[in-house]
């Protein structure tokens, strides 16, 4: 439990939410501006900040929620498709700096776009990107 986070004090139940599901290690709830009709958030019960702090065992445990959410937005929404989307720091997006999984179901007609345009990348910058990242 961190003070003054808002994810800590809706897993703890001092901030009112739409929770959906929850086991040992994760809380499911609505987030209240959706995407789509359906959109919510999974978030692990202990405090992280983000993607490069949760630890293994909350990190797994959210993405198993994940996906049986997933399962069911496509049982009970007739979801077409899933994306689950992370943001990890404020340049990718991050607004609520508890570790969260977007779950948002896609339908044929809805409005969301693809955030960047695939296009054919520099394939020297691309084997130099991954010789840095290779381990
Ligand atoms: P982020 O921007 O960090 O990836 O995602 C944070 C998400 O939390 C946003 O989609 C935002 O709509 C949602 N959110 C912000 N405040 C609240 C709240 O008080 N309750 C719920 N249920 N969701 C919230
Ligand atoms: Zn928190």
């Amino acid at each position: 439990m961190s003070p003054d986070c808002l994810f800590c004090g809706i897993v703890e139940g001092s901030i009112p939410s739409q929770t959906i599901d929850s086991d040992e290690r994760t809380v499911a709830f609505m987030d209240i501006n959706p995407a789509t009709p359906g959109h919510a958030l999974v978030v692990p019960r202990a405090h992280s900040a983000d993607l490069l702090e949760i630890a293994a065992e909350d990190l797994e445990a959210t993405t198993v929620a994940a996906q049986r959410l997933a399962v069911r937005m496509k049982d009970v929404l007739d979801a077409d498709g899933i994306n689950v989307l992370n943001a990890c720091g404020a340049a990718a997006w991050q607004t609520v700096f508890h570790f969260h999984l977007h779950v948002i179901p896609r339908f044929e007609d809805d409005p969301l776009k693809l955030p960047w345009i695939p296009r054919g990348g520099d394939e020297e910058e691309i084997a130099a990107i991954a010789d840095k990242l290779r381990t």
